[in-house]
């Protein structure tokens, strides 16, 4: 068979790449290794974990917060197995959602391992080790990314786990050791910590998520002291071994000392790789770097005209977003159309509660580059939104050029950030400035109003709610 593009791997990248460039004529097959469409995202990564962080953050507040409210249950519980079944539910209608798509789009989905056979073939192996070769007049590898570790732990998937085993354990662990204060290491050891497991995080860097504005860090990493949760930074974990149900980590300290810390189960978070894995990138002559990612230019072009390369397995944020965003480009490049992307522009969440969301430069990016700003930041303490819900905790800080007014970065800690970064990404795209944000009308009582003073204050210093 011959496709004008076929798509290695169907997460958010390629199956949203094969969508594109099948709205935009091309004859298109997706190829995929498992059972089910979705990649990375749908059925191991942001849908589970966001299914058991809401199931969670149900449970937490039944327990934490009802009462305040005036509502009184009987002892909240819960079950566990139901809660992880629901999850698998969600995974299985968002994951059948992609393949509805696939067959409207007249999209031919090839379940099995694809491999490069030259720059315009690639050979598909079956579970059942048949196979068939196709040939695409351009591929893009979509392969996505598999959880990292460090070269002397042994992820053995029953105590020593991954985000993946982390999403469908059998038993809340009584103590969650997570390896690692990132992403997903924060939201899945909330998730065990609301439903009850002691949780410690071991930190190499000196705060947890230290890619982002050092404000968010700090903020974060009291609140999530607040729930319970404990830190510890500037810890080299130097071996984790089990014994029995027991999971023991070793770690040196700022000070050079050796600290043990024991759990039932240990979560190693400590960030993902590009996965090029049986692909046969040699056979179509393929350049990957140092760090394994498969390289490309501008268009995301490989070395090899015919065949790109979008989302976790190429350089830049791994993100579900960014993978998106990078497979409609390709798809709309192959097509004739000159596509863009603003990296700059890629907002980045943790779905704890509160929630953190950010987009653009911190204020470290703006320092290290010698660029003159402007900061204001309004507490969601001061809000009456904030007030009437409970959800107190956290501020919004607004970055601005210093000269020109325009808002170069935002950082947001709160209720519902996840959803409210989406109005400065917009207003950013637009090159607003702190003026024009303070300038326009946010409906009363919402969170959004943090944002409206936030800009205020980084334009005239002078919030009116402060
Ligand atoms: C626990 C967790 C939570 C996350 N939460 C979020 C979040 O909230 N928001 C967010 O933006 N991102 C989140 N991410 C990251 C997000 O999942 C990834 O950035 C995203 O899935 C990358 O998309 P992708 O298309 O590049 O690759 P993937 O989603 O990894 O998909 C790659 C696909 O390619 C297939 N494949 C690989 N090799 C072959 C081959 N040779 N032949 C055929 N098929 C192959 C794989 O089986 C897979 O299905 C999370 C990740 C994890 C682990």
């Amino acid at each position: 068979m011959k496709y004008d593009l076929i798509v290695i791997g169907s997460g958010p990248g390629g199956y949203i790449s094969a969508i594109r460039a099948a709205q935009l004529g091309s004859k298109v097959a997706i190829i995929e290794k498992y059972s089910t469409l979705g990649g990375t995202c749908l059925n191991v990564g942001c849908i589970p974990s966001k299914a058991l962080l809401d199931s969670s953050h149900h449970y937490y507040d039944a327990v934490h917060h009802f009462e305040e409210h005036g509502i009184s249950v009987e002892k909240p519980t819960f079950d566990f197995s139901k809660m992880v079944g629901r999850k698998a539910s969600v995974v299985e209608q968002t994951t059948g959602g992609i393949k509805y798509l696939m067959d409207k789009n007249n999209i031919e989905v090839y379940e099995g391992l694809g491999s490069f056979e030259d720059a315009t073939h690639v050979k598909i192996t079956k579970t059942d080790g048949s196979s068939e070769v196709i040939e695409g007049t351009n591929i893009i590898i979509a392969t996505g990314s598999k959880p990292s570790s460090l070269p002397f732990i042994t992820i053995d998937k029953e105590r020593i786990i991954t985000s993946t085993e982390a999403l469908k354990l059998k038993e809340v662990p009584k103590h969650l050791l997570v390896i690692g204060g990132g992403v997903i290491g924060l939201e899945l050891g909330s998730v065990y910590k609301r439903l009850g497991a002691n949780v410690t995080v071991i930190e190499y860097a000196p705060t947890i998520t230290p890619t982002m504005d050092k404000d968010v860090s700090k903020e974060l990493t009291k609140v999530l002291k607040k729930q319970g949760v404990k830190f510890n930074v500037s810890h080299g974990v130097t071996s984790v071994e089990r014994n029995g149900d027991e999971v023991i980590v070793k770690a040196t300290n700022k000070k050079g000392e050796e600290v043990t810390f024991n759990g039932d189960y240990c979560l190693v978070a400590v960030g993902r790789r590009p996965y090029t894995d049986g692909l046969a990138l040699e056979k179509a002559g393929v350049k990957v770097s140092e760090r394994g990612q498969v390289e490309v230019n501008d268009h995301l072009q490989t070395n090899v005209s015919t065949i790109y390369a979008i989302g976790d397995v190429v350089k830049g944020a791994m993100l579900a977003h960014k993978a998106e965003e990078e497979g409609v480009v390709v798809a709309e490049y192959l097509a004739g159309q000159k596509p863009h992307i603003d990296y700059n522009l890629i907002p980045g969440i943790v779905y704890t509660w509160p929630e953190v969301a950010a987009v653009g430069k911190t204020e470290q990016e703006l320092k290290d580059a010698g660029i003159e700003y402007k900061a204001g930041k309004f507490s969601m303490r001061a809000l009456g939104r904030s007030r009437a819900s409970g959800d107190l905790d956290g501020f919004v800080k607004v970055l601005a050029d210093k000269t020109t007014d325009e808002v170069l970065g935002v950082h947001i800690v709160g209720a519902r950030a996840a959803d409210l970064i989406m109005e400065m990404a917009v207003a950013m795209e637009f090159r607003a400035s702190a003026e024009d944000i303070a300038r326009i009308c946010h409906g009363h009582p919402t969170y959004s109003e943090a944002i409206k003073e936030a800009a205020k204050a980084a334009w005239d210093g002078k919030p009116l709610n402060a």
